[in-house]
Order: structure tokens, then C-alpha cells, then sequence
């Protein structure tokens, strides 16, 4: 078996001096690319700042044989997301690898969310991917293979208690790696998302003891490596993963009931079987799949 390797590759991970961004910043680097190890090193909520969790990770890195520097900007900040690619350019010359990785929360169920508690974590989620991709897409696309992994999450694809805001940001993700994957495509970029379970300070409260041995973040890290691979298949999809299991998720449409003579709110009514039928589900490759569907059913 072949194994899968990154040299000459470099690779900005954000968010990674501890949980699944460390991991994988040691993966890649231990694979041969050249890691800079983004992490603003706040607390859960994203309050503080420190240089000292990106800094060890890169100490780590450098004890191992690899090759990696440290970056203490903020993603959710223009000049933050600048200075992170900037680090890249100046330590390696390029850019291949963007992993959009970096999170906070403030959970609060809807009712009483607070607009800061909202637009704190809007900006480091959703925010923070476009800009730190904004500063990367030039070198990304003159990379020739560059490759983009942004962390959504199960919250986001299903809607969680509490998490009206990281449930916004992460579903958000989840468009912004398709339309990248388009966008990207006819230029060597491709996009992927994954929807994370793992045990970290983000879940630490939340998954029982008995589990945390068996949602290792070591389960999470290969398949954000294939992802940012230039030999994978796929982009624009969303996989979950945790635990050891990996499976695609994707938005299908149902079969649908159409009408062509106009339609009244009693129509709907008396069709809502037809209207939320999930099989035969369909899964459109693209928009254009989706918009030729019902230029389909008006002829
Ligand atoms: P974590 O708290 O261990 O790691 C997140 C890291 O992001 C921290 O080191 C933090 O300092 C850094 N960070 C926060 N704000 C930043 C900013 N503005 N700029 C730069 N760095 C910043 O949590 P984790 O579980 O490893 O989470 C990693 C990602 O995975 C997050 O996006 C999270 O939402 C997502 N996720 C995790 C799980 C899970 O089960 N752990 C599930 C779904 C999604």
C-alpha cells in the first residue's frame, strides 16, 4: 500500500494548537508537508489570546523532523486572516492546503442569545473561513492543486439546542464549500467540508466519559488528510466523521408534485403527501441539476 504523502507541500491549518487542528498539523507534517500552525489561544468562548498552545505545536512539529511556524492572528479579522497567509508566504513561498478549522462558542438557546454572542461566533466560523480563503485563493489556484477543508458540523446539517448562532455559521460553511468547489474547479481547487465528532474542550461537557476514549480526534484527522490530498476524488461534498465512521452527507430532493394549471393554498393541503415525499430522493450534482428539475416537470 502506497502511502500518502504532502512533500513540498504547505499547508495553513487554523485553529490548531490543541484539539483537531493539532492533530492535523502533526498528521501533515508527519506526511511531509510544511504546517503554519494558526491559533489565536483564547478559551472556549474566545475570550484571551495567547501565542504559547500554536507555539507548541510547532515545537512538537520541529521535535518530530517536520517543518512548521507558528501564527497567533485572529481569523476573524482582515488583518488577522492576511498575517496567517502572509506567514505562509514568508516562511515557504506558497500555499496548497488551506484547513479552515478554527471555532468558538456561545451557546444560548434562541430566546435569550444576546446579538454579540451571535455575531462572535458568526465571525469566527463563518467569517473567519471567508476571509482566511479570501487571503489564501490566489495562491491556492497557483498552486495548481490547491485544496480547501472547512470544519461544518452535525449542528449545522441538523440544528442543535442552544446553538442558533454555530448552527448558522456551520450550515453556512456548507454553501460556501460548494459554490468554492465550483468556483474553484476550472482552476485545480477543490473543496470539501466536514462535519467533526470528536473528544476535545468543545465536547468535553457534552459526550459521556465512556466515549471519550473511542471519538479520538486521531479518527477525524485521516479523512481531513485525503481531503486535502491532491489525489481526492470529490468536491463541494460534506462528510461526517467520529469515532471510525466516515459517511457522506447530502441535500436530496424528493420526487415533488407539481401542478401546471395554478395552484391554491387548498392544492397544497391536499397535496402535502405528495409535496413531503422523500423517495425516490434525488441528489442534484449542481444547480443547474436542481433548476433543470423544474424546467422538467412544466413541460
Ligand atoms: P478546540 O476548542 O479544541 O479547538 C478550536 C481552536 O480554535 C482553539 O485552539 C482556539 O484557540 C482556536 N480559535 C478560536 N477562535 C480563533 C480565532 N478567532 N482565530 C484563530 N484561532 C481561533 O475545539 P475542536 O473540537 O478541536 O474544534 C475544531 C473545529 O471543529 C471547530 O470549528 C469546531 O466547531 C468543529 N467541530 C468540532 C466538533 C467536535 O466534536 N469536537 C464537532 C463539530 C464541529
Amino acid at each position: 500500500m502506497s502511502e500518502l504523502r504532502y512533500d513540498g507541500k504547505v499547508a495553513i491549518i487554523t485553529g490548531a494548537g490543541q484539539g483537531l487542528g493539532r492533530q492535523h498539523a502533526l498528521e501533515l507534517a508527519a506526511r511531509g508537508a510544511k504546517i503554519v500552525v494558526n491559533d489565536l489561544g483564547g478559551d472556549l468562548h474566545g475570550d484571551g489570546s495567547s501565542t504559547g498552545p500554536a507555539q507548541d505545536v510547532v515545537n512538537e512539529i520541529v521535535k518530530n523532523g517536520g517543518e512548521a511556524v507558528a501564527n497567533g492572528g485572529n481569523v476573524a479579522t482582515e488583518e488577522g486572516a492576511a498575517s496567517i497567509v502572509q506567514a505562509a508566504i514568508d516562511a515557504f513561498g506558497r500555499v496548497d492546503i488551506l484547513i479552515n478549522n478554527a471555532g468558538i462558542l456561545r451557546d444560548k438557546s434562541f430566546k435569550n442569545m444576546t446579538v454579540a454572542e451571535w455575531d462572535a461566533v458568526i465571525a469566527v466560523h463563518l467569517r473567519g473561513a471567508f476571509l482566511v480563503t479570501k487571503a489564501a485563493w490566489p495562491h491556492l489556484v497557483e498552486s495548481g492543486a490547491g485544496r480547501v477543508v472547512n470544519t461544518s458540523s452535525p449542528a449545522g446539517l441538523f440544528g442543535n439546542f442552544g446553538q442558533a448562532n454555530y448552527s448558522t455559521a456551520k450550515m453556512g460553511l456548507v454553501g460556501f464549500t460548494k459554490t468554492l468547489a465550483a468556483e474553484g474547479a476550472k482552476k485545480g481547487v477543490k473543496a470539501n467540508a466536514i462535519a467533526p465528532v470528536a473528544y476535545t474542550r468543545m465536547t468535553a461537557d457534552l459526550f459521556p466519559p465512556e466515549f471519550a476514549d473511542k471519538l479520538g480526534v486521531d479518527l477525524v484527522t485521516p479523512l481531513v488528510a485525503y481531503l486535502a490530498h491532491e489525489s481526492v476524488p470529490e468536491s463541494g461534498q460534506t462528510f461526517t466523521v467520529g469515532g471510525g465512521r466516515i459517511a457522506k452527507i447530502f441535500v436530496g430532493e424528493g420526487p415533488g408534485f407539481t401542478k401546471k394549471d395554478g395552484l391554491s393554498v387548498e392544492d397544497i393541503r391536499d397535496s402535502w403527501q405528495e409535496i413531503a415525499a422523500q423517495d425516490p430522493l434525488v441528489v442534484h450534482a449542481d444547480i443547474n441539476a436542481q433548476t433543470m428539475a423544474t424546467f422538467q416537470a412544466l413541460q
